[in-house]
């Protein structure tokens, strides 16, 4: 039997290495920062992890984590309505809630399970769900496990948004549910007209603030803050592996109810593994840390000020961002590959994108900057770019 199977995947494998879009993995052999060692001893400026605020290995959060090593131990062996909730748990849930000013906050082992496990107990075939076309995978998977109707909007079109909830005013319960920022080209989802449609239509709102928590709004609160509607939404999802430390772990938080069933009916959640408690811990510890100074965000703030105006200043076509995300736009698969290979052996690490990634024709270098840069590193991946743009002609 495996035989047949084998020469079939054998055959899917050399169709995608054919078409270049064969995933090799780069083995780092240092912590994560700014600055990276690889396998190869190369040591590289890392600008493509999605380490916002520096905090991926960042020294009181590992203490913390270490402390709650020795208090609370490895690891749960249980799913949390069993014997898996700890005291630092809840404790991590409440202060997620006060963070959004929302009512209650579960936790999930990734965000990827929260969005999973976030639409099916929610919604029934009678209601349903409008979603923008960029959504990230795990929210079209969630949306595939809910049997609610399912409409489109093209990406923060408030136009298309309201022929969708138009179309939909015959179903019990509609959910309008977008990303904060979009992971490809760092633009911000117009929360404050989605409202308004949501209001108009009678429909509820949720967020994905993957990309924006601890990186939009003023305090790092995301887009709610940024329009000035904190708690407004009836749900927000996000992780714990980006901005808020980058180790592991996801949650949804907002309306009390919700979050109530949630508990009773998600299923990741149900028959999943609880998050670690040094993860928990290090949590509770970036969100005091969060509320106690703004100066990690402030720093990230102007090293996306320094960057966009550096590489507008060579010459550079950069999409407007909102966040910490940079499209250079290259337009050309090709040349997207080879200029990261380029800026690769200028000690610069970054990822081209193409098609079906980003649209075709829209090939680009995706940037993301962070708060543990500092001002020479910018100046050297500038640097960088401006030499490598003139050799393959993207600038003069
Ligand atoms: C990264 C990301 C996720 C998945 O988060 P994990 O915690 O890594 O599973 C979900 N949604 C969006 C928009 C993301 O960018």
């Amino acid at each position: 039997m495996y035989t047949d199977f084998q020469q079939h995947l054998e055959k899917e494998l050399a169709a995608i290495t054919e078409a270049g879009l064969y995933k090799n993995e780069r083995i780092i052999v240092s912590p994560q920062g700014a600055e990276v060692t690889l396998d190869s001893g190369q040591t590289v400026l890392n600008f493509c992890a999605n380490n916002y605020l520096g905090l991926s290995n960042n020294p009181q959060l590992v203490e913390s984590a270490k402390a709650a090593l020795d208090s609370h131990g490895y690891g749960m062996s249980s799913v949390r309505f069993i014997c898996g909730t700890t005291d630092i748990h809840r404790e991590l849930e409440k202060k997620i809630a006060e963070f959004f000013g929302t009512e209650d906050t579960i936790l999930y082992a990734a965000c990827f399970d929260a969005n999973g496990g976030v639409f099916e107990p929610l919604l029934t075939k009678e209601d349903a769900i409008i979603s923008d076309s960029l959504n990230h995978a795990s929210i079209i998977d969630g949306v595939r496990l809910c049997k609610a109707a399912r409409y489109r909007f093209k990406t923060a079109d408030m136009e298309d948004l309201e022929q969708q909830l138009i179309k939909a005013q015959e179903q019990r319960f509609r959910l309008i549910v977008t990303d904060a920022v979009f992971s490809m080209d760092g633009h911000v989802a117009p929360l404050d007209k989605i409202v308004e449609l949501a209001n108009k239509y009678n429909a509820m709102v949720m967020i994905d603030e993957c990309h924006s928590a601890g990186v939009v709004g003023e305090t790092g609160r995301g887009v709610t803050e940024l329009y000035d509607m904190l708690g407004q939404v009836e749900i927000i999802t996000g992780t714990l592996g980006k901005a808020f430390g980058g180790a592991i772990g996801g949650f949804t938080t907002g309306k009390k109810e919700i979050i109530d069933i949630l508990r009773q009916r998600s299923r990741p959640y149900l028959f999943s593994n609880s998050i670690p408690p040094l993860i928990a811990a290090a949590g509770i510890e970036m969100i005091n840390m969060m509320n106690a100074s703004n100066g990690l965000m402030d720093k990230l703030r102007s090293n996306i000020a320094h960057f966009n105006a550096g590489m507008q200043a060579a010459g550079f076509d950069m999409k407007p961002t909102q966040s910490a995300i940079c499209a250079v736009m290259l337009y050309d698969a090709k040349l997207s590959q080879e200029f990261a290979a380029r800026l690769l052996d200028e000690g610069i690490y970054v990822i081209g994108f193409y098609f079906p990634v980003v649209p075709r024709e829209q090939a680009r270098i995706r940037v993301q900057l962070s708060a543990a840069h500092e001002p020479e590193h910018l100046d050297k991946a500038i640097a960088a770019f401006t030499k490598v743009g003139k050799e393959l002609g993207v600038i003069e």
